[in-house]
């Protein structure tokens, strides 16, 4: 069991911003930007390269919930960014699928 599937049980607390049937939005424990929040599926999906095709409406509310939380912490301004890590190269900590919204200041490019 990761530990985003004890958040969505609750089974350990989190910083809850979003939530609906398939989906939660938490703040990351160790933020690297003003506003950064992780967007999940409630399913136990791996990464993004472990998603399928049954997945795909799953996926849609993802990338529309990392939009709703934007616009929520008011970051559709000024802009900000969604980013997923895949696997070891990805840096990908934790194994259960998750999108970073990052925003709040000015975003470097490219990411180390
Ligand atoms: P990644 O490295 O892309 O797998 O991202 C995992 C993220 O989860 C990191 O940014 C961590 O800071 C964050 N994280 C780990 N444990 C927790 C937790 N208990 N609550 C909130 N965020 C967490």
């Amino acid at each position: 069991m990761t530990i985003f599937a004890k958040i969505i049980a609750r089974e350990i607390p989190a910083d809850i911003v979003y939530e609906t049937e398939h989906v939660l939005a938490f703040r990351d424990i160790q933020p690297q930007a003003p506003v950064h929040v992780l967007v999940i599926p409630k399913k136990p999906v791996v990464s993004l390269d472990h998603a399928s095709k049954e997945d795909a409406t799953l996926m849609g509310e993802l990338m529309l919930a990392c939009a709703e939380v934007a616009r929520r912490e008011g970051l559709d301004v000024g802009g900000y960014r969604v980013v997923t890590n895949i696997g070891s190269h990805g840096g990908q900590s934790v194994f259960h699928l998750h999108f970073h919204v990052l925003g709040g200041r000015q975003l470097g490019w490219p990411p180390g």
